[in-house]
C-alpha cells in the first residue's frame, strides 16, 4: 500500500501563502523558501500556524494540484485498483472537510480515495502500523523518520529540502508522477 502526503506533493499550497502573505504581511515567503517553516517576521511560531490556517481555510480550494499528480493518480488507481490513501498532518477540525472537497473536486466523484489526518510527528509510527509500504512526502524530517520502517520512501525535491542530507534508502524524485511509474512498475514486476 502506498500513502501520499498532500501540500507540497499534490496540492500546491505554496503559491497561496506566497500570495496572501504578501498581501497582509508584505513579506515573500520566497526569501524563507529553503526552510520548511514559513517564518513571517515578526510573527511567533504559532501566529505563524494561525496564519497559514486561516489561508488554508479561507482560500485553500483555490489550490491548484502540482502539474501531472492527479493524472498520475487516477492512472495508479485504475492499473492498481488500490484505493488512493492520503496521509496529512493537516487539522481535521479546521480544514478536514474542505481537503475532502478539494480532492473530490480534482479527483472526481468514481475514484475512491481515503484521507487519514496525523500530526507529522506520528506519521512514522501511524505508517508502519497500518502496513505501508511506501510513502511520500516532501518534508526531510518526515521521510527520514519513516524511511527505516518502510520499503520504499520517496521525498519530492522542493526548494525547502534540496541540498540536506536524506537517509540511505530515501529515494529523491522531481514529482509524484516519477513515483506513480515506479510505483506501477513495481507491481508489474511482481506479476
Ligand atoms: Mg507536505
Amino acid at each position: 500500500m502506498i500513502g501520499f502526503d498532500l501540500d507540497g506533493v499534490i496540492i500546491k499550497i505554496g503559491e497561496i501563502l506566497q500570495r496572501e502573505i504578501l498581501k497582509k504581511h508584505n513579506y515573500d515567503i520566497y526569501d524563507c523558501r529553503h526552510t520548511y517553516y514559513i517564518n513571517v517576521p515578526g510573527l511567533s511560531h504559532a501566529e505563524n500556524q494561525n496564519l497559514v490556517y486561516d489561508i488554508i481555510i479561507n482560500h485553500g480550494m483555490e489550490a491548484n494540484p502540482y502539474p501531472g499528480a492527479i493524472e498520475s493518480l487516477i492512472n495508479l488507481y485504475k492499473t492498481t485498483q488500490e484505493n488512493l490513501t492520503f496521509v496529512t498532518a493537516r487539522d481535521p477540525q479546521l480544514v478536514g472537510a474542505q481537503t475532502w472537497e478539494w480532492l473530490k473536486k480534482y479527483l472526481g466523484p468514481t475514484i475512491p480515495f481515503h484521507v487519514e489526518f496525523i500530526p507529522s510527528k506520528s506519521k512514522a509510527e501511524y505508517l508502519y502500523n497500518n502496513k505501508f509500504k511506501t510513502f511520500v512526502d516532501d518534508r526531510l524530517r518526515n521521510v527520514n523518520d519513516i524511511a527505516e520502517y518502510l520499503d520504499a520512501v520517496f521525498l519530492i525535491n522542493r526548494p525547502w529540502n534540496i541540498n540536506r542530507e536524506t537517509k540511505y534508502n530515501v529515494i529523491r524524485v522531481d514529482s509524484v508522477v516519477d513515483v506513480c511509474e515506479r510505483y506501477i512498475n513495481s507491481k508489474r514486476a511482481f506479476v
